[in-house]
Order: C-alpha cells, then structure tokens, then sequence
C-alpha cells in the first residue's frame, strides 16, 4: 500500500486525538517502558499550539508510533480522514469505532497521566 508523505509536516495533523480506555493502557505502559532520558526529552519539546503531546518534532515523527491510537492509524486512508498532501488515499468508508473514547488526548488526558 502506497504510504502517506508525513515527513516534513512537522506534525500538521497530529492534534488532539479521541482514544479509548485500552489504547490510553497500551500507551501508559510504553511511556513506562522509555529510557527516562528519551521521555524526558519527549515530554520537554516545545511544539507547535495544537500539537499532539506525543509528536516528535525533533524526528518530525510520532513518539510513540507503535502503540499510536486507532485514529492515528487510520488517518489519511478514510473519506472523513484525508490528508491533503495524498487525498487519493482516502479510499476506506468513514472510520467505525467498536470503542468508546474516554477522551482527547492533548486536552482530557495530558503528561500528568503516564
Ligand atoms: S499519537 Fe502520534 S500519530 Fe497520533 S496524533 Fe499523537 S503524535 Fe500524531
């Protein structure tokens, strides 16, 4: 599958993201699971006014790519996801949830909750 141009958005749509009970566990766990130098360093980045607590802008990647929230995932690749660098992309119905979120990330549940 053809892959989004991420790089170089420093991070443009990594705002704040619905996530669930199991997917805010699966983060809390790799965030305990980080060097405290790199989560440190993580934690301390000044970002841009919107951006996601967890965007790397020194990588200008997620910094914490592996255990990302479903919505991150699924961005770019759904008609009410697009990315406006690749919108041929977005050929996947609207995203379906089978969870409920328990709140945003960036906003409801912020550094203080890992
Ligand atoms: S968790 Fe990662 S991919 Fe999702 S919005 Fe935050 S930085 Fe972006």
């Amino acid at each position: 599958m053809d892959t989004l141009p991420c790089e170089g958005c420093k991070g443009l749509c990594c705002g704040p993201v619905p996530i669930t009970e199991k997917e805010l566990t699966k983060i809390q766990k790799k965030i305990k699971s980080m060097p405290r130098k790199i989560r440190e360093e993580l934690e301390n980045q000044p970002r841009f006014f919107g951006t996601c607590i967890f965007y790397d802008l020194h990588k200008d990647r997620c910094g914490i790519h592996t255990v990302r929230p479903e919505i991150c995932r699924s961005f770019g690749y759904h008609e009410d996801l697009v990315c406006f660098r690749k919108p041929e992309l977005a050929t996947k119905e609207k995203v379906m949830r089978k969870e409920r979120p328990i709140g945003n990330l960036s906003i409801d549940i912020t550094w203080k909750n890992f």
